[in-house]
């Protein structure tokens, strides 16, 4: 497919980006404002064909980058990430009467690198463990701009946020008994926020849902006042805010819009109480194009619609305005990343299907698996060569359901041509696994030309770091 490259009209828009197939149904993907709102690109912003049609980002060969750094690989924009920081920067400003701030909710892919990046445009960040605390924290998050999240948080973890003064989002009476016997210790009061389902529906898969009521995260609605009520007896506890979270890879707003009544309901209640209640974080949620046939809102059109909803609201209610807090994952750095692998074997089974196997699979990316989610994938040295076969793209993992790309239009190909799989930014990486014992890809950063390696390859040895064979099984010689 071909479009036109389009003028960036906004400070942050790199040069016109020439044209890149979807490799699907041909049809174009990228019009200017897909490029200020990346969520809806498929391909990273800064994709374009060089002079013999082979596909370059950020200035780097996808092929060379192949050849140079191995496969599978995982290969981040910075141009896209930066631009999308900057989307959600610039549309919180202009949508939001009130102060705001977007946090990047690192679960989506955590590293020091993107951590740096994402600090650096001055988002701050959630955070879920101790593990992606301290990545926050020595990839230069300031502690302030970090919140930490978690259903089961345990006391190290609670210690570690508290000792660096981060701020904790209470998710239930475990968290409250815990951080109490910990607080009680330290002079000062601990920052806080409280968790509570908002019993929102909204349509996507079943496991990334969690604003409705049966879910594991938060506190009951019809909880949520004694547990101001009592916190508002426990001076270790600060209430600086509320929050809520309804879900992932959403395209509707309508229930953004809902979110924000429940909230500011909950904000006067708070704030009735006697907590200063200075915060509303509304979750991240906002969803992304992984196929032509996506159509996300844009991070333009989410904010407004979010930031709006809660001035609205809090007007209504003639509430103070809260600093507005969002935390979007997904859709601050999935279209940033894209998998390269090398294809393989080829399995033809007549009048049934081809299976094209690649390099990785499930072990890098669990999300076809887990959620049957599709991909669109190209050739890197030929995006535009013409579709001849319908193909299915399988890992190489011993598991049937280990498959990338189910019935994708691909050219002809041959072994050892490099794949290029777009979206795969957020919920890859850090969702992958060793699975089959099979090391975890590099992951590079491309800039104007040049690659740096973020995330080095795993190799087979260091899988065998934390094994242990007592002395008693040692064959003996
Ligand atoms: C997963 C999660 C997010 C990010 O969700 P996305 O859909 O990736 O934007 C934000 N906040 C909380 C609490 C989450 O659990």
């Amino acid at each position: 497919m071909v479009t036109s490259a389009s003028p960036a009209t906004d400070s942050v828009a790199p040069a016109p980006v020439a044209p890149v197939a979807t490799g699907l149904d041909g049809s174009p993907f990228e019009s200017q404002s897909d490029r200020l709102s990346p969520n809806r690109n498929l391909a990273p912003l800064s994709a374009r064909l060089d002079g013999l049609g082979r596909m370059e980002v950020g200035g780097c060969l996808l092929s060379d980058l192949a050849r140079t750094y191995g496969t599978p690989l995982y290969v981040l924009d910075e141009t896209t990430l930066r631009t999308t920081c900057r989307a959600y920067r610039q549309a919180l400003a202009a949508h939001y009467p009130g102060e705001a701030l977007a946090l990047y909710a690192s679960k989506a892919n955590s590293s020091l690198a993107i951590t740096a990046l994402v600090a650096s445009e001055g988002l701050g960040l959630d955070a879920v463990s101790a593990g992606e605390l301290l990545t926050a924290l020595q990839g230069g998050m300031p502690a302030e701009r970090i919140v930490f999240h978690g259903n089961n948080k345990s006391a190290e973890e609670l210690q570690l946020a508290i000792d660096r003064g981060v701020s904790v989002v209470l998710d239930n009476w475990n968290d409250i008994a815990l951080l109490s016997d910990l607080a009680a210790e330290r002079p000062g009061a601990v920052r806080v926020l409280v968790r509570f389902t908002p019993g929102i529906e909204c349509h996507t898969h079943e496991y990334i849902r969690t604003g409705h009521l049966d879910s594991k995260f938060g506190f009951d609605p019809d909880q949520l006042e004694a547990v101001l009520r009592h916190l508002a007896g426990c001076p270790w506890a600060r209430v600086d805010g509320l929050h809520a979270h309804i879900g992932s890879q959403i395209f509707e707003l309508e229930p953004h819009r809902d979110l924000a009544a429940v909230m500011a309901d909950a904000l006067a209640l708070a704030r009735s109480l006697g907590h200063p209640c200075g915060d509303l974080n509304v979750g991240g949620g906002l969803g992304i194009r992984y196929v032509g046939s996506d159509d996300p809102p844009s991070i333009q059109e989410w904010v407004q619609v979010v930031g709006g909803a809660v001035a609205e609201a809090c007007g209504q209610r003639q509430l103070v305005l809260p600093r507005l807090l969002c935390e979007p994952g997904r859709s601050l750095v999935a279209t940033a990343g894209l998998t390269l692998y090398m294809l393989g074997s080829r399995k033809d089974i007549p009048g049934l299907r081809t299976y094209l196997s690649v390099d990785g699979g499930m072990s890098d990316n669990p999300r076809p698996i887990t959620y049957q989610s599709q991909y669109t994938a190209v050739l890197a040295d030929r995006p535009l060569a013409e579709a001849t076969e319908t193909v299915t793209v399988a890992g190489k993992h011993c598991e049937s359901g280990d498959v990338l790309l189910h019935d994708v239009r691909l050219p002809q190909t041959t072994p050892g041509e490099v794949l290029a799989v777009f979206a795969t930014g957020a919920y890859n990486a850090a969702m992958g696994s060793n699975y089959n014992r099979i090391p975890r890809p590099a992951a590079v950063l491309v800039h104007d030309g040049v690659a740096e390696v973020v995330q080095r390859r795993e190799q087979p040895e260091d899988l065998l770091r934390y094994d242990v064979l007592p002395h008693r099984l040692l064959p003996v010689s």
